[in-house]
């Protein structure tokens, strides 16, 4: 008995350059842009920033860890987790 398990190639136009998902400009598959990197550290996540991010439909703008850029959704017209604060917002201080 005979197994001919080939690996399977893909159409191996897997490996892109390092993404740039950060980038001011960039556009994820849901329409949310990356306006800026605000510099504030991610609430959610360790080690990674929070990004200032545009909603393509909807014009909202609200912050971002860089890890989860490239899969957010909107969270005021897709149903997207609350988003983390901007540093810059002007809401009266939280932790007064
Ligand atoms: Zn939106």
């Amino acid at each position: 008995m005979k197994l001919t398990a080939k690996p399977v190639r893909g159409s191996g136009v897997r490996h892109k350059p390092l993404a740039a998902t950060t980038a001011p400009g960039y556009k994820n598959p849901n329409r949310q842009i990356v306006v800026r990197d605000t510099g504030a550290a991610s609430r959610l996540r360790d080690r990674q920033s929070v990004y200032e991010l545009r909603c393509d439909a909807c014009g909202l703008r609200y912050g971002c860890n860089g890890m989860d850029i490239k899969a957010r959704l909107c969270p005021g017209c897709q149903g997207g987790v609350a988003a983390e604060p901007l540093r810059e917002s002007q809401q009266s201080s939280l932790f007064g």
